[in-house]
């Protein structure tokens, strides 16, 4: 349609660009996009120039920093939030036999790596507010085989660790936290990576702090913080910084055939650098989800999310359901409109136990889990990160209103 052409009295429905009308925004906004100024700059040339650029001072640097961050007492530097998981299992002495309870709603690294050390996945299904693991069903999925259970911060909200972890305790079971989303998250004033037997974070370059690819384990136990450290550069009692030092002994002894998981200073100095824009990069996300709950809100076809209110979100997505029983399309064209519109938007996450490998492996279905399911169907993330301005957070909501005029069954006008 011609802007102002005519005068009308029954509002039109305005094109979708999918189907050749004009995008809400000129060029695409993409989904994420990593906040790295000059700070980050001059430590990773710092760290260039300093001759040792693999897991050495930096990375020790940020391992206490985030302690201190975090109120941890140990945490150790990994090259991924999935080798902190594997790690954080195989330290527990989890293996072939044993049993891990989780979410099915969450990313493929959760469920992975209780594959990895052999053991099985058995999912809880979640409440259908925060999509966190529900308490109420957990203690049913427990049996002699539990060894582990890995409740994930969906989003960076926290889980309902009360329940989870008086269950946890009561059967002797250590609770591992996929903790992803949750940097600078909290549970009823307690930071998330001080409560369970160890947290697990990632430095993902779509996540709240980054350091391209990057993890960190925080733990209580001084002795899980070892077994990890070893496991962590191929089980070898020293690692490569003192075996170079000028006082260090070359030799070294391999006590378990470990992995390859460390993370190197080069990525450390970008951990160093957003650990100090922490909190500045908090505020942004909670202006930002506070603006799209307002700018949102009364629109029957999009259900938003929630903070409950014993818990301080890290605001690392903002997960709409889409109330697909009132629109005539599925949430996947709805991803594919909102594209279309030049709008970034992806999709946290379809169900684990839906996808082929464990639907085939261990008979999953649908019908098992129906809060993950129904989220799993609905659910899309739209952008949400420091960087964003708010010129584009308002051309985020106008595609989406555009979206479910266009979309909505009883939309006819
Ligand atoms: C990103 C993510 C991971 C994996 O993090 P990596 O650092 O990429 O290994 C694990 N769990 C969840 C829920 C995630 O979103």
């Amino acid at each position: 349609m011609e802007k102002g052409t005519q005068e009308v009295s029954v509002k039109v429905r305005p094109r979708l660009a999918i189907d050749g009308g004009t995008p809400v925004r000129e060029q695409f906004l993409p989904y994420h996009r990593p906040v790295m100024g000059p700070e980050e700059e001059a430590e990773v040339l710092d760290t260039l120039r300093s001759g040792w650029i693999t897991s050495g001072p930096k990375a020790k640097k940020f391992e206490q920093e985030f302690a201190v961050y975090t109120g941890a007492p140990f945490a150790i530097a990994l090259n991924s939030c999935t080798a902190a998981l594997h790690l954080a299992l195989n330290a527990s002495g989890i293996g072939p036999g044993d049993e891990v309870v989780t979410s099915p709603f969450t990313f493929a690294s959760t469920a992975n790596v209780i594959e990895h050390v052999g053991a099985k996945p058995v999912f809880v299904d979640v409440t259908p507010d925060t999509l966190n693991l529900d308490p109420e069903q957990l203690e049913a999925a427990i049996t002699p085989q539990t060894k582990a259970i890995v409740p994930v911060h969906f989003g960076g909200h926290p889980c309902d660790m009360v329940p989870i972890l008086e269950i946890a305790n009561r059967y002797g079971i250590p609770v591992i936290e996929d903790a992803a989303h949750a940097f600078g998250a909290a549970y009823r004033g307690r930071p998330i990576g001080t409560i369970g037997a160890a947290t697990c974070f990632s430095f993902y370059a779509t996540k709240n702090i980054t350091t391209g690819e990057g993890g960190m384990l925080t733990t209580f136990d001084e002795h899980l913080a070892q077994r990890v450290s070893l496991l962590s550069s191929h089980g070898i009692d020293k690692d490569a910084w003192s075996r170079y030092a000028k006082d260090g002994s070359a030799s070294y002894e391999i006590i378990y055939p470990g992995y390859k998981y460390n993370l190197s200073d080069l990525q450390a100095s970008l951990g160093l650098s957003q650990l100090k824009k922490a909190d500045q990069f908090w505020l942004a996300r909670e202006e930002q989800f506070k603006f799209y709950s307002e700018a949102l809100k009364g629109i029957a076809e999009i259900e938003l999310p929630v903070v409950r209110q014993d818990v301080k979100s890290s605001y690392h997505l903002y997960v709409i359901q889409l109330r697909t029983e009132l629109l005539n399309v599925d949430r996947d064209a709805f991803v594919k409109a909102m594209q279309a519109e030049n709008i970034g938007v992806t999709v946290h996450f379809r169900a684990v136990h839906l996808h082929r490998y464990y639907a085939e492996t261990y008979g999953f279905r649908r019908g098992m889990h129906p809060a993950a399911e129904r989220a799993s169907d609905r659910v899309m993330s739209i952008p949400l990160h420091p960087g964003l301005l708010q010129e584009d957070m308002l051309l985020v909501v106008e595609a989406l209103k555009k979206v479910v005029e266009c979309t909505r069954k009883s939309g006819i006008v």
